[in-house]
């Protein structure tokens, strides 16, 4: 992807994000290495090549140690090396209670509304409290290796306190966070214990700017602060707040996709041919293909989608044979119970389901439960005439944006929860609420019964959106409002 604003970048650039973009892995023919895949990583990899950025980030790969120097750092991208990596090394305790711990444990299902899956432990606190501490001295390392006043871009909720250690110790930086998931309201997050609760709002007020994905997001984060920080001057309408004499402002700023690199996958000959070999062994003649592609996450709602096939294949037998639901279900944090569990109980119900319904020539559910590549994935969703994301909560849901992307023969509908942040801005899909079984069921029937004019004119509708907030425009779009944060905190120390 090029990108369009390298000139913006009068800073040196230090990223921190707990996924690295490249992995060393030992294989049996010597150290291979791997590009995580998703659009975050190609999003940003690009930009930090022009800028000769750095990236800190976790070192996840067990070769990792053996390319990188004693400090962690190893020039990127390999073979073609023009931005640094800086590896952080988290030992099995740290990844234990930081990463599968508070992070995923605790915060994950807190601010995905989850209040039941939260898991507070005083020991993850503290691991999550000296990972932040060890990503934080190795971004004041680099900052002091690249010298002047860089900025610092967090991303996530692995690293809420980063920002306020970072900040005095450089503090000519300007610093601004990235937050992925939704941010949840303040009877949620009051569940976190008030130490707790102060520590993350105060860590993330050390952010010269917070990104949220909508607005609705930002606002809690407001709301949150106003309530759990009497100190604090929350100033709604502003979108600003006011702490301790600096100021951070936050904004909605929906992460996107790159839709040229999905168009391009999806017109490739190899892609066109596996979407007809789909389309043979699942949609052979009148048979439609409803598709869904999600981690194996409880917030994705795969049982929730589950239920409502099973009331329409027993409600309305008439509908069976109509279709077959493909469901690509990548295995995901299978070190955390709640997971494991999932994954029984999806692997079960689909067992169940198909036993009941298949016929002699017709599997109802078909199960990919492994990581598919992006190129397959453009075939998945080529083929598909119903897409359906059911999240019950999701910061944005990129799976939604990929599918339009490439549909460029302009047909298929999408189903989307409107639970995922993706539905402030395609309004022109069926927007479901997949708690309500019964009318998730009815609205599965309405975008497979639905007519072709209308599938055409919702899915230009939902083009034209996605076409004209694409990755690079969210990046822009982020670079422009820090800039603008900066200035702001230049004009604003006076008159605070
Ligand atoms: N994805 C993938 N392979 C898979 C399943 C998913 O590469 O087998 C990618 C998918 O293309 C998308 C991302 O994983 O880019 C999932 O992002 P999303 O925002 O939908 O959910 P998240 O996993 O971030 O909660």
């Amino acid at each position: 992807m090029q990108s369009k604003f390298p000139a913006m970048l009068d800073r040196p650039l230090i990223l921190l994000s707990n996924r690295e973009p490249y992995e060393h892995v030992h294989k049996p023919n010597g150290i291979e290495v791997r590009f995580p895949a998703g659009g975050l990583v190609s999003a940003l990899d690009p930009i930090l090549r022009r800028t000769h950025g750095t990236w800190v980030a976790w070192a996840s790969g067990n070769a990792d140690r053996t390319v990188a120097d004693d400090v962690g750092r190893l020039a990127v991208p390999p073979g073609d090396p023009s931005y640094t990596l800086r590896r952080v090394w988290l030992s099995e305790n740290d990844v234990e209670g930081f990463y599968l711990g508070f992070a995923n444990s605790a915060l994950w299902p807190l601010c995905h509304l989850f209040v039941s899956k939260v898991d507070i432990r005083r020991s993850d606190w503290e691991s999550y409290e000296h990972a932040n501490r060890m990503f934080a001295a190795a971004v004041v390392q680099e900052a002091e290796r690249v010298g002047g006043a860089p900025m610092v871009w967090v991303h996530d909720y692995h690293f809420a306190l980063a920002p306020s250690l970072i900040r005095p110790l450089v503090p000519d930086a300007l610093i601004h966070q990235f937050w992925h998931i939704p941010f949840p309201p303040p009877d949620v997050f009051g569940i976190l214990p008030v130490g707790v609760q102060n520590s993350l709002l105060r860590g993330l007020l050390g952010n010269d700017l917070i990104e949220f994905q909508t607005d609705g997001f930002a606002w809690n984060f407001m709301d949150c602060v106003a309530r759990t920080l009497p100190e604090a001057h929350v100033s709604l309408d502003q979108s600003v707040i006011h702490l301790d004499g600096r100021q951070t402002r936050v904004g909605a700023f929906p992460i996107s996709i790159d839709v040229a690199e999905w168009q391009r996958l999806s017109a490739l000959p190899h892609t066109i041919d596996v979407c007809r070999t789909l389309r043979q062994r699942y949609a052979p003649r009148e048979r439609q293909l409803v598709v869904s592609v999600d981690r194996m996450d409880y917030t994705k709602g795969i049982e929730r989608r589950l239920r409502a096939l099973e009331h329409m294949w027993r409600d309305t037998p008439e509908r069976r044979g109509t279709f077959t639901m493909l469901i690509v279900a990548t295995p995901s944090r299978t070190d955390i119970p709640a997971y494991a569990r999932l994954e029984r109980d999806v692997l079960e119900a689909i067992e169940r389901l198909n036993d009941e319904f298949r016929t002699l020539d017709w599997t109802p559910i078909v199960l990919v439960h492994e990581n598919v590549d992006a190129d397959l994935l453009a075939a998945v969703y080529g083929a598909a005439d119903v897409c359906v994301v059911s999240s019950l909560q999701d910061g944005m849901n990129l799976v939604a944006k990929e599918f339009i992307a490439c549909r460029t023969d302009g047909n298929g509908v999408l189903v989307l929860s409107r639970f995922a942040g993706a539905s402030d801005e395609l309004s022109a899909a069926l927007l479901v609420n997949p708690f309500f079984i019964d009318a998730f069921a009815d609205t599965l029937a309405v975008a497979l019964d639905m007519p072709r004019h209308e599938r055409v004119e919702r899915m230009a509708a939902l083009r034209d959106r996605v076409a004209n907030a694409t990755i690079e425009d969210w990046l822009e779009g982020i670079l422009v409002a820090a800039e603008a944060a900066d200035h702001a905190a230049e004009g604003g120390a006076a008159a605070l």
